[in-house]
């Protein structure tokens, strides 16, 4: 059985560093709130090259952490509208309605996967006040014309940054090119943690300062409150599982490189629609590789017949799930289609090339009519 992903097999490369990490932290007594995260929030910060970090406890509690920030610091209100691409995963969205906020979806560019300039300007209306920049896939979705958008109309512009952490845009890492970013390292993403966890990203001192503060419980100073806050911590565990992956997660990326460049250049087949990229671009740090096909259901059987795992990101879109019902009745061609012809294959350092000649002959080998 080829495995999507196999995280027994990633961490046991790394068996070394992180069962080091994890003795220090049980040896130390001191579980929250010290020299771990204080060391993976720099280590971060100095990988993105730019900003200040702030280890919180999850991907969607980064983003609820962002824009309780803006409320808090005066920059966002209650109603405002948020742009939200329309085939992202759903947490994107439980953010800004959990924060009071408007979420207003936009279709993606069906070749990049990415909202772009012309999808965001179309709904800008006096109510917007951010866009929330999702890297699907772990592709970046920053450009010069979403930027100039951002600029002319006053709007913040918050990445979404949970897929494409070491992803690039002309030499600026993708977290470091809005005015904050969320990532996640749910054991999943290409830097996993053991656990749930996440991290906010910014230049913005008052950002993080508000960040700091309402991940604790609003405080900044024991038994001093200055916000209404949440208890949003990462513990020390987690972040010294983090520190201990961070420096191998360039080998992970550029491995993942190497199997999308294979994917491109070997897979040819009618049925089947690949990735729109240079496969060898730093804009994509392949969190995952999603092929299209109009017969969907034949292909998954045919590689579960071939003991290849895949799954679909993702097969329902944010306005056609019962929790956005108001939603419902926005006309969304490019997210429906989508959701319904996207696949992904697998992809990450735990398959070798045996397996990638594997998945390559097989879908090679597809057709839908037999
Ligand atoms: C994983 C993910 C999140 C949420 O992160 P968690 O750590 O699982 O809460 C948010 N947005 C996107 C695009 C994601 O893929």
């Amino acid at each position: 059985m080829i495995k999507f992903l196999d995280l027994k097999e990633i961490n046991d490369g790394l068996s070394r560093e992180i069962e080091a990490a994890a003795l220090r932290v049980l040896r130390s007594g001191w579980y929250i709130g010290g020299n771990e995260l204080q060391t993976f929030e720099d280590q971060l910060s100095c990988y993105l090259g730019a900003g200040q970090v702030v280890g919180v406890s999850n991907g969607l509690d980064a983003l609820r952490l962002i824009f309780r920030s803006y409320l808090e610091l005066g920059r966002l209100n209650v109603g405002d509208e948020i742009v939200v691409p329309s085939n992202t995963f759903i947490a994107s969205a439980l953010a800004v309605s959990d924060s009071g906020l408007r979420v207003v979806l936009v279709d993606p560019d069906p070749n990049t996967h990415n909202i772009n300039a012309m999808g965001v300007r179309s709904a800008i209306t006096p109510r917007t006040r951010a866009v929330l920049l999702v890297h699907l896939y772990g592709r970046n979705a920053y450009t010069d014309e979403i930027q100039e958008l951002a600029d002319s109309h006053g709007l913040l512009l918050i990445e979404d940054n949970a897929q494409a952490l070491g992803a690039s845009h002309r030499g600026r890492k993708v977290g470091t090119l809005g005015n904050a970013s969320a990532m996640s390292f749910y054991p999943g993403k290409n830097l996993g943690a053991l656990g749930d966890a996440g991290a906010v990203a910014s230049a913005d001192p008052d950002v993080i300062a508000t960040v700091r503060s309402l991940r604790n419980y609003g405080s900044s100073v024991k038994y001093r409150h200055e916000h209404k806050g949440y208890n949003n911590r990462l513990d020390e565990i987690q972040a010294a599982m983090l520190a201990a992956k961070l420096p191998f997660l360039d080998i992970e990326n550029q491995r993942r490189r190497e199997i999308a460049a294979a994917y491109d250049t070997r897979i040819s087949n009618p049925h089947i629609s690949l990735p729109q990229i240079p496969s060898d671009s730093l804009e994509h740090v392949w969190h995952l590789y999603v092929i299209r096909s109009q017969h969907r259901n034949s292909l998954i059987e045919h590689l579960s017949a071939h003991s290849i795992e895949s799954i679909i990101h993702y097969p329902i879109p944010i306005h056609l799930q019962a929790a956005y019902s108001e939603l419902s009745t926005q006309p969304l061609p490019v997210a429906e289609s989508l959701a319904s012809e996207v696949l992904s294959i697998p992809i990450g350092s735990h398959l070798d090339d045996n397996d990638v000649d594997t998945i390559v002959d097989a879908l090679n080998r597809f057709d839908p009519r037999k």
